[in-house]
């Protein structure tokens, strides 16, 4: 096993909550669906801890508000909780007295349920782009000090594709935020994806393995992997969506599990929020108004 220690990371919500299936399961509907996310919440913290690993579970909010004793057993286990945001509601299209609402309502439901702070942050499917990143300062603003949205890739949904690859601080008036990027492997003038998701389900196997040792062995620094409780449930509800929607979301469901199991074998991961510890420390040496990001808002 490779010495880094990579970011597990799961964003916890319900087979029916992903954006891709927004019109065939609009949110006043959510509580008619069979819930599927305990079960399969359950089923990783068993892998996990017979692995004996622990990572970064960002929650979501309305998921929290059903099942607190869920978000209990995560924390129990030794495991960070952080914040999916309330309704999985995409940032970019949100004004920002809403996101700011999503963002309050779900960090005071999971910091309830668990007693612990919440201190990270993921967007729906990514959703800080050029368009939203007003929102990281509504986030200094509600007491976090990590965010995980930007992916520096191309993507029809998401991606800021010229910003950094590599966890980095964002020093603005409302204070300091780090943050931690969707991992990309460098090739030639390209940003490839690596780190979980549909990469991992949809790609083979070869491929994730290549890409992490690559960062873990020529940047020597850590990949942040991502996954969904849904993704290790074959048996779940199909719903009516587009084709492309239905190739994302049901192909290759039965062999997340085999892979993670490879996965968690061949690597070594942690919570989020210790990988970054570091680059918490390193704030006062950080020159106020570096801005790495391409972008001004
Ligand atoms: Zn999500």
């Amino acid at each position: 096993m490779k010495p880094v220690v990579n970011a597990m990371t799961i964003d916890v919500e319900d087979y029916f909550q992903v954006s891709a299936f927004d019109g065939y399961a609009p949110r006043h509907r959510w509580d008619g669906f069979e819930s599927r996310v305990c079960a399969n919440t359950d089923r990783l913290l068993a892998i996990f801890d017979a692995m004996k690993v622990s990572g970064t579970f960002f929650v979501l909010g309305w998921v929290a508000e059903r099942y607190p004793e869920l978000v209990r057993r995560i924390a129990a286990q030794g495991h960070e909780i952080a914040s999916h945001g309330y309704a999985h509601r995409l940032v970019y299209d949100l004004t920002r007295a809403a996101f700011r609402d999503d963002v309050k309502r779900s960090k005071a439901l999971l910091e309830e349920a668990a007693g612990v702070p919440v201190l990270g942050y993921r967007a729906p499917s990514f959703s800080v782009t050029p368009r939203s990143l007003w929102a990281l300062d509504i986030l200094i603003e509600e007491g976090f000090a990590y965010d995980a949205s930007i992916f520096p890739i191309h993507h029809d949904r998401y991606g800021i594709p010229l910003s950094p690859r590599a966890p980095y601080l964002l020093e603005r008036e409302q204070g300091v935020l780090i943050e931690a990027p969707g991992s990309a492997v460098r090739i030639g003038p390209m940003n490839i994806p690596v780190g979980g998701g549909g990469y991992f389900r949809l790609l083979p196997y070869r491929w994730t393995h290549w890409g992490i040792s690559r960062i873990n062995d020529r940047e020597e620094r850590p990949v942040i992997f991502y996954l969904h409780p849904w993704e290790i449930d074959p048996a779940q509800p199909r719903l009516p969506a587009g084709r492309l929607s239905r190739l994302r979301h049901y192909r290759n469901l039965d062999q997340t599990e085999p892979r993670l199991r490879q996965l968690l074998q061949d690597f070594r991961f942690g919570p989020l929020r210790q990988i970054l510890k570091p680059l918490g420390a390193s704030r006062a040496a950080t020159p106020v108004g570096s801005e790495p990001l391409p972008y001004c808002w």
